[in-house]
């Protein structure tokens, strides 16, 4: 269930999470409207991927995604959520986050400490960089997907 819609692309806002205070702990995650989770496979499973990332018309940057249970919703709906790996001079709220989920690193768990969660991430991240600078992976990064706006393909076709 974790591999089979993979890759799998998605394009939606950014909205204000739980704040659970991932940015205090140096990882961000944009979280995606309720509207884009509802589009999700709903067998889609929970757990922490691995994919490229672009906010607006932005670069492509590498990403760690989290599909988790939503705890605003009483943990019955998913929350999607995006760390992107680059450092943003601004917090982009409100903006279209377009994303490729490309691979499954990993079910969630449950920590003991704050400092296992927080290694635990920083090792899903550098599991992320390695995955993507194959070249299999490297090929989504260039996918029309992210250059192309679906404005502008109602506009030019
Ligand atoms: P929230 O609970 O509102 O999601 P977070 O602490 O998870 O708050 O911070 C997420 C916000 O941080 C994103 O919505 C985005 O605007 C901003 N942000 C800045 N840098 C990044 C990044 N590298 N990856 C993801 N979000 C980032
Ligand atoms: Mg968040």
């Amino acid at each position: 269930a974790a591999m089979r819609h993979l890759p799998y692309f998605c394009r939606g806002e950014v909205v204000k999470g739980f704040g659970r205070g991932s940015k205090e702990l140096g990882i961000p995650t944009a979280n995606f409207s309720e509207q884009v989770v509802e589009s999700f496979p709903s067998d889609i499973s929970t757990g922490i991927y691995y994919g490229w990332a672009c906010v607006g018309n932005g670069d492509v940057h590498k990403m760690v995604l989290s599909v988790g249970w939503n705890p605003f919703y009483k943990n019955i709906k998913k929350s999607v959520e995006t760390h992107i790996i680059h450092t943003f001079k601004e917090d982009f709220y409100g903006e279209i986050l377009s994303i490729v989920i490309i691979g499954y690193i990993r079910p969630e768990k449950n920590f003991d400490s704050l400092e296992a969660l927080i290694s635990a991430i920083q090792e899903d991240i550098e599991e992320a960089k390695r995955q993507l600078d194959l070249p299999e992976h490297l090929k989504l990064k260039e996918d029309n997907f992210f250059h192309l706006p679906e404005s502008k393909i109602v506009n030019n076709h």
